[in-house]
């Protein structure tokens, strides 16, 4: 898609992008070629405006997090089961320091990217490709909020209000 800024500056950062090749202005503004979302909430969202009616299957990450992998795992699966997702692949992984941190490079630079980073290279983690009509507002509902002490109040149902143990170890990763 390229830059949303407008044609101008598509044209100068990403010149084979959609929005340099086909945006009908000439200059930056409102008219663009295309539009992506900025994330999965956004996407999310936007579909809700844009579609009635049953969504297409689409496919999202879910991960367990270390400790969690081990201890919950079985829930888990049985829970994402129960919500009508397909378990489209699976895998159990330990990840390095260096590729969690480029997993997690929106956040490096924040207060708790060490932690979270050294925590996520802990141990093992289970990785899944969930599948499902409206998959990834789907998941991310049933991780619940980020903050394990926010699920646990907000939405107690939730996997990471039952499952989460602090602000960093929260049980699951959905994108
Ligand atoms: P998510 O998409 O809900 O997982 O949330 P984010 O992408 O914002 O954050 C990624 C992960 O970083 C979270 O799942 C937490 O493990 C951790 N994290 C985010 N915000 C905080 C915070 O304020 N404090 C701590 N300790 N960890 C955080």
């Amino acid at each position: 898609v390229g830059p949303r800024e407008g044609k101008a500056t598509a044209r100068d950062k990403a010149p084979a992008s959609l929005n340099a090749v086909f945006s009908p202005g000439a200059d930056d503004g409102d008219e663009l070629a295309a539009l992506a979302p900025r994330n999965a909430v956004d996407a999310a969202r936007a579909i809700d405006a844009v579609f009635e009616g049953p969504l297409p299957v689409e496919h999202t990450l879910a991960v367990i997090k270390p400790g969690t992998a081990d201890e919950h795992r079985a829930e888990i699966m049985r829970e994402i089961r129960a919500h009508g997702f397909t378990i489209a692949a699976q895998r159990r992984a330990r990840l390095s320091k260096e590729q969690v941190e480029s997993f997690y490079e929106e956040h490096r630079g924040k207060f708790f990217f060490d932690r979270l980073t050294s925590y996520i290279a802990s141990g093992p983690v289970i990785a899944m490709v969930l599948a499902k009509p409206g998959a990834i507002k789907s998941w991310r509902s049933l991780m619940g909020p980020t903050n394990t002490f926010k699920a646990r109040t907000d939405a107690p149902s939730s996997l990471r209000a039952r499952f989460g143990i602090d602000g960093t170890r929260n049980a699951t990763h959905g994108s």
